[in-house]
């Protein structure tokens, strides 16, 4: 569904955060972007998402180049870690408006708010506001909102972060299965080892804007390519 070729980026016109990047996301597939801080894998998200140009290469969507394509227009969810709802809106509010910039009618936009909230199990908060909800609540929000005009692809930046272990692992269950129930396609990015391992189909290990390996999580853990996917990976478990 999505390819990167020889893609690079810099910031500041010397230093190559990403490196010569070429990946394929397969349609369906779990991808996980995993590394340490500062590695590129926000930055290869943001590229994908289109809020970051490449400086050099080209990413295509279904095999169209979108390097010039604007955010709104590849179709394409988003969950990220602080991407915070609207405030002053209520829950349904919030999930409706992806779906009015799209033009659908209100009749069609409430029926597909109600299914992207009853996937999350959030079913009766429509009339919430986000302060009244938890922040594993407000997260589930932030997923059903990136669900709610049916993206073939969605990506999350370190949806988890700000939550407590066992949320976090509940979560983690629960993404999962919106993935596999819905047959979307995900890249995902964290820097939790054993958040990836449980979760992706396929992991590649950034360091310093390389991919040093990509491979299905079990590969990694047995047959890591080198010293570093073997310390990464092996760290904390
Ligand atoms: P983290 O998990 O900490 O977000 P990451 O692996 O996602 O790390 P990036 O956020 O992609 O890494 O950052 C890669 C490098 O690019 C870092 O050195 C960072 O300081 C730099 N960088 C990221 N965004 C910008 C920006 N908007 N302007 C300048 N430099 C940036």
């Amino acid at each position: 569904i999505v390819e990167f070729n020889h893609v690079q980026k810099s910031y500041d016109g010397e230093t190559l955060v990403v490196k010569d990047l070429n990946l394929h996301v397969e349609r369906g597939e779990f991808l996980t972007l995993l590394g340490p801080s500062g590695s590129g894998k926000t930055t290869v998200l943001m590229m994908l998402a289109g809020f970051e140009v490449p400086t050099h290469g080209e990413i295509l969507l279904n095999g169209t180049p979108i390097n010039n394509v604007p955010p709104h227009k590849r179709g394409i969810g988003m969950v990220f870690q602080n991407y915070a709802l609207f405030p002053h809106m209520t829950v349904a509010e919030n999930l409706r408006f992806p779906l009015e910039v799209r033009k659908m009618s209100r009749a069609d936009a409430d029926k597909k708010v109600q299914r992207a909230l009853d996937m999350v199990r959030l079913g009766n908060f429509g009339n919430r506001r986000p302060a009244q909800l938890s922040g594993g609540q407000q997260q589930r929000i932030a997923v059903a909102r990136a669900l709610v005009f049916d993206p073939e692809l969605v990506l999350m930046d370190e949806p988890l972060g700000a939550l407590d272990k066992n949320l976090r692992e509940e979560m983690q269950f629960e993404i999962k299965h919106i993935h596999e129930s819905l047959g979307v396609s995900v890249v995902y990015v964290t820097h939790d080892q054993s958040e990836a391992l449980t979760m992706s189909n396929r992991i590649a290990v950034f360091e310093e804007g390389v991919i040093q390996q990509l491979a299905a999580p079990d590969q990694l853990y047995e047959e890591p390519r080198n010293a570093f996917v073997a310390y990464f990976i092996g760290e904390n478990n």
